[in-house]
């Protein structure tokens, strides 16, 4: 296989590069948040656990409501301040689940997932970030009703970026669960795995959450070990993703196998194999003679293993 195939221009990564200025500094300062609230240009993205809720419109729904247009809807809970574009406040608006799930019958909205969202393009690239920052955050809020230390019930703060107990005077904050997600390889050859959740022709690097008290590099030397028997030794950095499924960061990495024998955890996986080169790249390409797929490009997998067609085990130098 050539040192270099060519793939195409690379595809989009979903969810990252926001142009949004999270406006960190501006959380606590109350006059500038109903500023904002009042703000004749102010929107946001309203979510509701799994669901987004957008304004249907073809080729592509718009995703913003005014605020009066969010309240309209009903049932709005949580409000946070996502940022500023451009200097214009972008919020994100909390509806329940329940809420959400009714809304789908209205003719004038569409009311999906945001992984459904990301993979069929259903808004413009450029809302996928706050989208996933508005969903994470707001998914917290609606986990995080009650004082882990205490059990009272705890109240929103700062624009909706920290939780506080009345009760026993704990702050709480926003949380981000890191996940490894790594292409274990030896010379042309690299280990996918399959999950049973996963379309019946797709494969894809493995992965799994960084445990406390663990470095990005044990965690995945040890995620390759537990998943399919691979010792690793090398590993390297590639590149991040925000994936707010509910609330992770997944961190990409390229390990280098220092053994061949494969040991599927079948809690863990439905398969796990050897896959050459050439092989990931007819993957990437759609072309694989048996029709085997990998995962779209709106996740960082696809990144993972197109860098490794790219570059070979130059990944890990
Ligand atoms: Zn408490």
């Amino acid at each position: 296989m050539p040192a270099r195939p060519d793939l195409g221009p690379p595809p989009r990564l979903g969810y990252i590069a926001s142009r949004i200025d999270r406006a960190a500094g501006l959380r606590g300062d109350d006059a500038a948040l109903k500023k904002f609230g009042e703000a004749a240009d102010a929107a946001g993205y309203v979510v509701g656990g799994d669901l987004v809720v957008l304004k249907a419109a073809v080729p592509v729904c718009d995703p913003l409501f005014a605020p009066a247009e969010a309240r309209a809807l009903g049932g709005i809970g949580e409000t946070v301040l996502l940022g500023l574009l451009d200097g214009v406040p972008r919020f994100g608006f909390g509806v329940a689940a329940a809420t959400a799930e009714q809304l789908k019958a209205r003719d004038d909205l569409k009311v999906t997932d945001l992984r459904s969202i990301a993979v069929h393009g259903l808004v413009g690239p450029e809302h996928l970030p706050p989208l996933a920052e508005a969903k994470a955050l707001l998914g917290w809020h609606a986990r995080h009703r009650f004082c882990p230390n205490c059990g009272a019930a705890t109240r929103p703060v700062q624009a909706g970026w920290r939780r506080d107990c009345p009760s026993c005077g704990a702050e709480h904050f926003p949380r981000t669960d890191p996940v490894v997600i790594m292409l274990a390889l030896a010379g042309e050859r690299c280990v996918l795995g399959r999950s049973r959740r996963f379309a019946p022709t797709m494969w894809s690097c493995l992965a799994g959450f960084a445990e406390p008290g663990e470095a990005i590099e044990e965690a995945v030397r040890r995620e390759v070990l537990e998943e399919v028997g691979i010792a690793c030794g090398r590993v390297k950095y590639f590149a991040s993703q925000p994936w707010p499924f509910p609330s992770s960061i997944m961190i990409g990495c390229f390990a280098e196998a220092r053994s061949d024998v494969i040991v599927v955890d079948r809690d863990e996986l439905e398969g796990a194999r050897w896959f050459e080169r050439e092989e990931v790249a007819a993957m990437l390409k759609g072309q694989h003679p048996e029709g085997l797929t990998a995962p779209p490009p709106v996740a960082i997998a696809h990144h993972i293993m197109r860098s490794f067609v790219e570059n070979g085990c130059d990944v890990l130098s």
